[in-house]
């Protein structure tokens, strides 16, 4: 099969091209997916995105026109897709489940250390060769109480290395997985019981019109003023502004996040020489208690092997005409954000 993929970088390349080892004819574009770059898939019967990419309703529908067939996403996260629009045109769609759960829960937990025991001002002093101490107190994990929001795939794994710290841990998800009941002591909740007991929360749930803005100042005001709120989902389950708020008043005390609300055009890409232009964006940087990743969680050998393995496994699955085992449909109650 004909297969384009875009905003494919240097790094994954080598990858994707060893999954693919030469079944498919594959065009590699750096450009992301958007109405201006959506012509380029003509010709093409497949084409593969990343979380970055725009598959919302107009895009799809040029590359309706364009007769596109499939989708292979190379993320977990399709909340840049509008399913029910893909479904409408016969636009089959299959992301990479859990290619490594154990990355990302590994990098909330890199973000959270390195907050809490001040690594990035300790290193940046004593480049100034200043040893001293004082500014770089931080607490002990043991004892402390974890929210842990959403307990799918990279939440189970989060509970599993907070409970190894010896935490108490709390946890708030639609659907409750006994196991972790069973193995961790973790108790479930309701959101506002979570947000105003942990010391520490740290979001894994979807993007979804049910998670936008989740994180709110509704929510923000019930936390404790040493809370540390951790972020490796979707930037947009948190309200900027008044997270912003916040962090400024001290109503909470540090977040560490590896996605940003507005990070199409932004992120993915070197901007040293251009700058910036968003605002908020700049602020959330420029504050001392923020740790700010540009969405590097993925970013492990395991990881980018296991996503280019199953974008191809994707795709092998529709050229052969057998039905894919991680396509996506969309829920009822659900909607992703366009
Ligand atoms: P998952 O589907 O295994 O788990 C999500 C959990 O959230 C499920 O248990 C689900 O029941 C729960 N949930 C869904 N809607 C909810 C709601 N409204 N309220 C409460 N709980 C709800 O997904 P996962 O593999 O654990 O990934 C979670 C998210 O992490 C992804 O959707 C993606 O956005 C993000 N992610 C980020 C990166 C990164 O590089 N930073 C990488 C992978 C995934």
């Amino acid at each position: 099969m004909k297969v384009l993929v875009y905003s494919a970088k240097d790094f994954e390349i080598p990858f994707l091209e060893r999954a693919n080892n030469g079944r498919h004819e594959v065009t590699y574009l750096k450009e992301a997916l958007n109405l201006d770059t959506a012509f380029k898939s003509v010709g093409y019967k497949a084409i593969s995105i990343f979380s970055g990419d725009d598959a919302s309703s107009i895009v799809l529908e040029t590359l309706k026109g364009l007769e596109v067939k499939f989708i292979s996403l190379r993320s977990t996260g399709y909340n840049n897709v509008q399913l029910k629009t893909a479904q409408k045109y016969k636009l089959k769609v299959a992301n990479v489940p859990d290619y490594s759960p154990y990355a990302i829960a590994e990098h909330a937990v890199t973000l959270l250390l390195a907050l809490n025991r001040k690594i990035v001002n300790a290193n940046n002093q004593v480049h100034a060769y200043n040893f001293l101490q004082s500014n770089l107190m931080g607490f002990d994990l043991k004892g402390k109480t974890v929210g842990i929001i959403g307990t799918g795939n990279i939440g189970t794994v989060m509970c599993k290395i907070i409970h190894g710290f010896g935490c108490d841990i709390l946890a708030y998800d639609v659907e409750q997985n006994p196991n972790l009941i069973d193995q961790y002591a973790i108790k479930y909740t309701d959101l506002e019981t979570l947000c105003s007991h942990s010391d520490i929360i740290s979001l894994h749930v979807p993007l979804t019109n049910l998670t936008y803005d989740l994180i709110n100042k509704k929510t923000l005001a019930l936390m404790k003023p040493n809370t540390v709120l951790i972020n490796t989902a979707r930037g947009a389950i948190v309200h900027t502004d008044a997270l912003i708020e916040a962090l400024e008043n001290n109503q909470i005390a540090a977040y560490g996040t590896d996605v940003y609300e507005r990070e199409k055009g932004v992120f993915f890409k070197d901007n040293s020489q251009s700058g910036i232009t968003d605002e908020r964006l700049k602020k959330l940087i420029s504050l001392s208690n923020v740790l700010l990743t540009p969405h590097q969680a993925f970013m492990t050998t395991e990881a980018i092997q296991n996503i280019a393995q199953t974008t191809f496994e994707n795709i092998d699955s529709w050229a052969s005409g057998e039905k894919c085992a991680n396509e996506l449909l969309p829920e009822e109650s659900v909607t992703e954000w366009d």
